[in-house]
């Protein structure tokens, strides 16, 4: 028998109280919110030690798969989505408005979550080729799921054209009648519920409102989490609207901040923003690529320049291409030595943390985004990644080399 000695909690009421911890700021004033809702932001600032104590630097990890809604940091942007369509009278609640969305999974969750709060109907438009726990999620919560064949952005076929389609359908007839004879026989019970009510298309690419809720939430709460010091910030790109949200409240404030960008493998703007080019689409995209990215990596990666990423791309200074296998070995590694279980873009950007960290030396604080977690890619990512196993003893640098 060994007594194992445990720092007591008031040994370290310095530690607690400081400004990194994101404890404090979740906690806030000791007060009741109003609805789901409420839960979103405000999330926890936390030192991933391992990563940190690898490389002499902070690696800051924000804790977005804490957001309460949908559980990812697309609740902020479905939230700010909505509110900004309600503001222009495009959506009201409990009018049978419908809210649509091409997403690859948590911007529908987040919009059929916040629709179910706020009496609206979600129809959801996402690529079959995503995690099945995403659509399951998603039945649960009462949307409309279409599961659309991996399709390029030129192709009508395209879960993001199908999803804008189906809004402008939705307007334009406000009824069954004329909606087309393909939508009739494939969504019966979508169009039984489109009697009444207006289709809002939601277009979390380019709908700006996206970006706004990362400037408006994301960027200033880093800032008051890290006392105003932060040396780096790494974040992939989806639609671009964390990287460029945050990278426009943060540069102003703190000129010599270094904003990453973290590329899966496949996708194009690394080239963009490394060489200043950009692939054109059609070529990429429209005849040699049938998937939008070629990658495991669910969330971020992409082939065009968004609205949402165009924002924010003058902001960015350097990106990391990350492959699949650094992904895997990364999100494995998270889990056998902080107890961090995340999903696939989160390993992604830790991986750009590292070689950020390696880059600037030691002492350096360098934040990142966690933002959704790993019981979100059981069936695809966390498959391949396999089971962590008892006593291992995995080395970074093995992680790093993936
Ligand atoms: N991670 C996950 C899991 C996501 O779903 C997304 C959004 N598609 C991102 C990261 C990227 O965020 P953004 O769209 O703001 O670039």
């Amino acid at each position: 028998y060994q007594e194992i000695s445990r720092p007591r909690r008031e040994d370290n009421v310095a530690e607690q109280i400081s400004p990194t911890n994101g404890l404090i700021a979740r906690a806030g004033p000791p007060t009741i919110v109003e609805g789901i809702e409420g839960c979103i932001g405000n999330t926890p600032l936390f030192r991933i030690k391992s990563l940190s104590d690898e490389t002499g630097c902070e690696i800051l990890g924000k804790a977005e798969f804490l957001n309460g809604a949908g559980q990812s940091s697309k609740d902020r942007v479905a939230l700010s989505m909505i509110e900004i369509a309600e503001e222009q009278g495009i959506l009201t609640p409990y009018s049978g408005d419908t809210i649509y969305e091409g997403t690859s999974g948590s911007t529908g969750i987040s919009l059929a979550t916040l629709a179910r709060a706020k009496g609206y109907l979600a129809h959801i438009c996402l690529p079959s080729d995503q995690a099945i726990e995403k659509s399951n999620l998603l039945l649960k919560l009462g949307a409309i799921v279409d599961r659309v064949p991996p399709a390029p952005i030129v192709e009508q076929a395209n879960f993001v054209n199908r999803a804008r389609a189906l809004a402008k359908t939705h307007t334009a007839s406000s009824g069954i009648s004329s909606a087309s004879a393909d939508e009739q026989s494939d969504l019966p019970a979508a169009n039984e519920r489109m009697t009444r009510g207006r289709g809002f298309f939601a277009d979390q690419f380019e709908n700006e409102a996206n970006w706004r809720a990362h400037y408006e939430g994301t960027g200033p709460e880093l800032y008051a989490q890290c006392g105003g010091r932060i040396d780096a910030f790494v974040a992939g790109a989806g639609t671009g609207g964390t990287i460029s949200g945050v990278a426009r409240f943060l540069k102003p404030l703190l000129p010599r901040l270094t904003v990453v960008l973290a590329d899966p493998q496949g996708s194009g703007l690394f080239n963009r923003v490394v060489y200043g080019v950009m692939f054109d689409v059609k070529e990429r995209e429209g005849t040699r690529r049938r998937r939008q990215v070629d990658t495991i990596v669910e969330g971020i990666g992409i082939n065009r320049v968004t609205a949402n990423f165009e924002a924010g791309k003058e902001m960015i200074d350097d990106a990391v291409r990350v492959t699949d296998a650094q992904a895997l070995a990364m999100a494995r590694w998270l889990v056998e030595k902080d107890g961090i279980f995340v999903g696939s873009s989160s390993a992604v950007n830790c991986i750009a943390a590292v070689k950020t960290a390696r880059k600037l030396g030691p002492g350096h604080r360098i934040v990142t985004v966690l933002s959704d977690s790993g019981s979100r890619h059981l069936s695809r990512f966390w498959a391949k990644a396999g089971d962590v196993g008892g006593a291992v003893d995995t080395k970074l640098e093995d992680v790093m080399n993936a």
